[in-house]
């Protein structure tokens, strides 16, 4: 890829924020793309197919595994999500800023084979705000709190692994600073 310094990477604990502060990068710099992930989990309640992940069964996403589709991927929380390579591909040819959302070990992975890339880790203020966002949230059962949580103490431990690491107290703060990193 020509272009990396146009691929950010945005990483952190489940319940941290990610998406929120995405929004608000999203509405703030129209030159920023997102990129929609698959993923084998099922719809939450309002997401729509392609516009917040492309649902797929694990029969086709394995073979997209195998047919070398996917930019990164990997397994969290008992489900697959990976990137799609092609809209990646395209978006940077057109001069897009993309932005990628993504768990920590496909970040790492992004990292390893574009070093040039953005890559920011959102922590949240402490762990125990960090269980009060996803309970919050509302979108998770129990046995899926419970395993990104486990999860979440593996993944703040490889925060200092990426560029910037970033507590995320406040969205549009956030959201601020990773639009200077982005533009400097
Ligand atoms: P959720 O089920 O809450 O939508 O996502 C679970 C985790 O998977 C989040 O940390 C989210 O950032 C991450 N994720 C979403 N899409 C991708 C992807 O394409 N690749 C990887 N590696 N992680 C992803």
């Amino acid at each position: 890829m020509k272009n990396q310094k146009k691929l950010i990477i945005l990483t952190g604990p489940s319940g941290v924020g990610k998406g929120t502060v995405v929004k608000e990068i999203l509405g703030k710099d129209k030159n920023i793309w997102l990129s929609i992930s698959a993923t084998t989990r099922e719809p939450r309640q309002g997401e729509k197919e392609g516009e917040n992940y492309y649902f797929l069964n694990e029969e086709k996403f394995k073979e997209m595994i195998e047919q070398n589709l996917f930019l990164e991927w990997a397994q969290f929380a008992g489900n697959y999500y990976g990137t799609p390579l092609s809209s990646v591909n395209e978006k940077i040819n057109k001069g897009f800023t993309v932005l990628l959302e993504i768990e920590v070990e496909g970040a790492k992975q992004i990292k390893e084979k574009f070093p040039n890339s953005l890559s920011i880790f959102l922590l949240p203020p402490d762990k125990a705000e960090l269980e009060r966002r996803i309970r919050n949230r509302g979108t998770e059962k129990e046995d899926s709190i419970k395993k990104r949580l486990s999860r979440a103490n593996y993944e703040i431990s490889a925060s200092n692994q990426f560029d910037f690491a970033l507590i995320n107290h406040k969205v549009a703060e956030t959201a601020e600073r990773i639009i200077k990193l982005i533009q400097t």
